[in-house]
């Protein structure tokens, strides 16, 4: 099915949705939680069209409209105030607006420079999820996806193949299920890889490449961006150091990715950091008491989902705004569609794209 069909069906359910009064019915039971947002990258149009993960890029102006909707019909704060708030609530009075916390994963430069004081105008503020080893190395580093999927798009389509099987030794790293999900296939399949080795062949496809990529437009913030973005109020919590794969790692790497990342977002910050976002959603239950043995009070999950009352701090479902499934067409925003997903409505049924309520999707 084609992307423009989909998004027409899509568009003809969420009617059905928002005239039944189903879409309604489910805002209400929303309200009841708190409702953690998902974002990666806000770029300009422009870049979006091009951008090797389109489901990562939201471009500028629908974020800017998302983001007068949710200051319309939600209360908006830091993730570690919400919870607070929200623990609050369920103790002393009922909600009022439903309470809605926006999260920035990675630490890319445009958190600093665009989101943050994006958000400052609309009078709210955000949290954002820092990859420290992205931000402590400086201006040409990349995050190992980004790399991966900038060496690949160097390389001849017509040597992409030969070339990344000839290196893994495995025929299978470009067999995927969508046709044209190349190099979204590729960075799927280094996942599965342990950092050593994912590093080892990324060096080596640096060498087939003849270098390494040019990093514009994949930077990460600085350390004093970084300091800036909370002196303005926003909240900074951890992404680890190196946005590893972590049910992946030995317990030794696993600590240090937790502690250290923790230890040096303390340095910049000169106080305690509290949140933590498990890079691409994947733990497990010896993460998650790493997590907390770090000194972290709670977790962010890609699990789809809105916090709800008894929910564990530690895996924390958040609702990933991907930029097709909440515009109209042309990319403009689109209310309903908008609102569909806060809820997850058709998830809760199964019945739109086969996913059940509550299953990962997206990367974080
Ligand atoms: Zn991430």
């Amino acid at each position: 099915m084609t992307g423009a069909l989909k998004r027409r069906l899509r568009g003809v359910a969420d009617q059905a949705a928002r005239v039944s009064g189903w879409l309604a019915l489910c805002e209400r039971e929303r309200a009841l939680g708190l409702t953690v947002l998902t974002y990666h990258r806000v770029l300009p149009a422009e870049r979006c069209r091009s951008y090797p993960f389109p489901g990562l890029a939201l471009p500028l102006d629908a974020f800017r409209s998302q983001l007068r909707w949710l200051t319309q019909h939600a209360r908006v704060l830091p993730l570690g105030a919400a919870l607070q708030e929200f623990a609050l609530q369920r103790a002393e009075r009922p909600a009022a607006r439903p309470l809605v916390a926006l999260t920035f994963d990675d630490g890319y430069a445009e958190a600093s420079a665009c989101i943050g004081p994006e958000l400052e105008r609309a009078d709210v503020r955000g949290t954002f999820f820092v990859t420290t080893g992205f931000v402590d190395a400086g201006a040409g580093e990349l995050l190992w996806f980004d790399r991966a999927v900038l060496l690949f798009g160097a390389l001849a389509p017509v040597r992409r193949r030969s070339v990344v099987a000839g290196i893994c030794g495995d025929p299978r790293a470009l067999e995927l299920p969508e046709p044209d999900a190349d190099a979204r296939g590729w960075t799927r399949w280094l996942k599965r890889r342990g950092p050593l080795e994912r590093e080892a062949l990324l060096a080596e496809l640096a060498r087939a490449v003849g270098g390494e990529p040019d990093a514009d437009g994949f930077r990460a913030m600085r350390v004093a961006d970084v300091a800036e973005l909370r002196a303005r109020g926003h909240e900074i919590g951890s992404h680890t150091v190196s946005h590893p794969i972590l049910p992946g790692l030995s317990d030794e790497r696993l600590r240090c990715e937790l502690v250290d990342s923790k230890r040096a977002l303390e340095l910049w910050l000169g106080e305690p950091v509290r949140g933590f976002c498990h890079p691409n959603g994947d733990t497990d239950a010896r993460v998650g008491a790493a997590v907390a043995r770090a000194g972290y009070a709670h977790a962010c999950t890609t699990r789809a989902g809105v916090f709800g009352a008894g929910g564990d701090a530690f895996a924390i479902p958040r609702v990933d705004v991907v930029p097709e499934r909440v515009s109209g067409s042309g990319g403009a925003f689109e209310p309903t569609a908008f609102r569909r997903e806060l809820c997850n409505v058709y998830r809760r049924r199964g019945w739109a794209d086969g996913r059940s309520r509550g299953e990962s999707r997206g990367r974080a």
